[in-house]
C-alpha cells in the first residue's frame, strides 16, 4: 500500500491567492499601496545584521509592547506569523475532532480550511440581504458542540461591519463557554464611530478575542506578523501551538519600528478609506449594487458575471479577485490607480 495522507483532507479547499499579473495593477489581495516607510526600511535593514540569530521565540518585546499599547496583561497577547497563522492556532488550542466552528459565509477563506486542518466541523451562516453578519442567525446556531464563533469586523470579502450594539447584544446571547473570536485585520480602514474597538470586549468579558495584523494598515503583508489579545488561558494554549521562531527577526523589528510610525501609517489608511466611499460611489451611479464598506475594498455581488467582470478588468490590465458564483473583491489603492479600475467597470457596463 502507498503512503497515505489523511483523508479526510482531500476535501479540504486550497487558500486561492490574489492573483499578481506582470503589467497590470494589483487591486486582488487587500494590501496596501504604500511601500515601506523609511523609518521601517532602517529597522528592517539594520535587523538583518544578525540573520545568522535565532529570532526571539517568545516574542516577547513586540508583545510588552502591544500589551501596553492596549492596556492588557503580557499574557493575553500571542504574536504570530501573520494573523492567519493565528486562525489556525485558536482553532487548535480550542476544538478537537468535531467540534463545531461557527462563522458567517462568505466570510474569510481561512476559517473552513483551518476548521478542517484541526478535525473539527465548519458551520458557515450566511450573511444577511445586505452582504453583512446576521448575528441573530448565528446566535441561533450555536450548539452544544460550538466551541468557537469568527466573526470579521470588517468582512473580507463584503467590507460590511457589525455595530456596536448588535455586537453587544450577540454577546449577551453567546454561551460562557464559547470563545468568540473577532477577526479585525482592517479595523484601521473603518471610519464609522460606531463600528466597535474589539479590544473593549476583551477588556470587559472573558470569552472574547480579538486578531489583529501588520499586514494591512501597517503594510508588512510580506513580513508576516499579526496579534491575538484575548482570555490568558486562550493566549497560552495559543503560544503553546505556535510554530517554534515561526515570527522571524525581521517582522519582530518592522513590526515595532511600525508602532512607532503609527500616526503617518494611519494617516495613510484616512486617505484610502476617503477613496473607499469615492469609488463606492462612482460604482452605485454606474449601475453597480456596493454593499456598505469599512474596510480598504469594495463588494460586487455579481453572481454568475463575477469571473467575466474579472476577465474584462484583466483585459484592461487591473487584478482583482473574483470568488466564481458569488461576487468580486476590488482592493482600493491610490487614486490613478482606482480610475483605472473605474473606467473598466463602466466600460463593463456599457458592454454588457
Ligand atoms: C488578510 C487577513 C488576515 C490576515 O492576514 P495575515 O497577513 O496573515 O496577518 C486575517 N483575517 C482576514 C479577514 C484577512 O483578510
Amino acid at each position: 500500500m502507498p503512503v497515505q495522507p489523511r483523508v479526510d483532507l482531500d476535501s479540504l479547499p486550497s487558500y486561492v491567492a490574489g492573483r499578481t499579473v506582470p503589467g497590470a495593477i494589483k487591486l486582488s489581495s487587500n494590501e496596501t499601496p504604500g511601500g515601506p516607510l523609511p523609518s521601517v526600511k532602517k529597522a528592517i535593514a539594520e535587523a538583518a545584521e544578525n540573520m545568522n540569530r535565532y529570532p526571539d521565540i517568545s516574542v516577547a518585546k513586540l508583545a510588552g509592547r502591544l500589551a501596553e499599547k492596549f492596556g492588557l496583561p503580557a499574557d493575553q497577547i500571542a504574536v504570530g506569523c501573520g494573523s492567519v497563522a493565528l486562525c489556525q492556532q485558536v482553532v487548535q488550542a480550542m476544538c478537537g475532532v468535531d467540534d463545531e466552528v461557527l462563522f458567517a459565509w462568505r466570510s474569510f477563506e481561512s476559517y473552513p480550511i483551518v476548521t478542517q486542518i484541526a478535525g473539527a466541523a465548519p458551520v458557515r451562516v450566511p450573511l444577511d440581504g445586505t452582504h453583512a453578519h446576521d448575528l441573530d442567525a448565528m446566535a441561533a446556531s450555536i450548539t452544544p458542540r460550538t466551541r468557537l464563533v469568527f466573526v470579521c469586523n470588517p468582512n473580507n470579502p463584503t467590507g460590511t461591519a457589525v455595530r456596536r450594539a448588535e455586537l453587544e447584544r450577540f454577546l449577551d446571547r453567546v454561551p460562557e463557554d464559547v470563545l468568540v473570536v473577532l477577526d479585525e485585520a482592517y479595523t484601521e480602514f473603518a471610519t464609522d464611530p460606531d463600528v466597535p474597538d474589539g479590544l473593549d470586549y476583551v477588556r470587559s468579558r472573558d470569552n472574547v478575542a480579538v486578531l489583529r495584523t501588520f499586514s494591512k494598515a501597517y503594510g508588512l503583508a510580506g513580513l508576516r506578523v499579526g496579534y491575538f489579545a484575548g482570555p490568558a488561558a486562550v493566549a497560552e494554549a495559543v503560544r503553546k501551538v505556535y510554530i517554534p521562531f515561526s515570527v522571524n527577526s525581521l517582522a519582530q523589528i518592522a513590526a515595532m519600528a511600525s508602532l512607532d510610525a503609527e500616526p503617518e501609517l494611519l494617516a495613510r489608511c484616512e486617505v484610502i478609506a476617503a477613496e473607499r466611499d469615492r469609488v463606492r460611489g462612482e460604482l452605485i451611479e454606474a449601475g453597480y449594487d456596493v454593499p456598505e464598506t469599512q474596510a480598504n475594498f469594495v463588494w460586487l455581488p455579481l453572481g454568475d458575471k463575477a469571473l467575466e467582470f474579472a476577465e474584462h478588468t484583466l483585459a484592461n490590465k487591473v487584478v482583482v479577485r473574483a470568488f466564481a458564483g458569488d461576487g468580486v473583491r476590488v482592493t482600493i489603492s491610490h487614486h490613478d490607480e482606482n480610475d483605472l479600475f473605474l473606467h473598466a467597470a463602466r466600460s463593463y457596463r456599457s458592454n454588457s
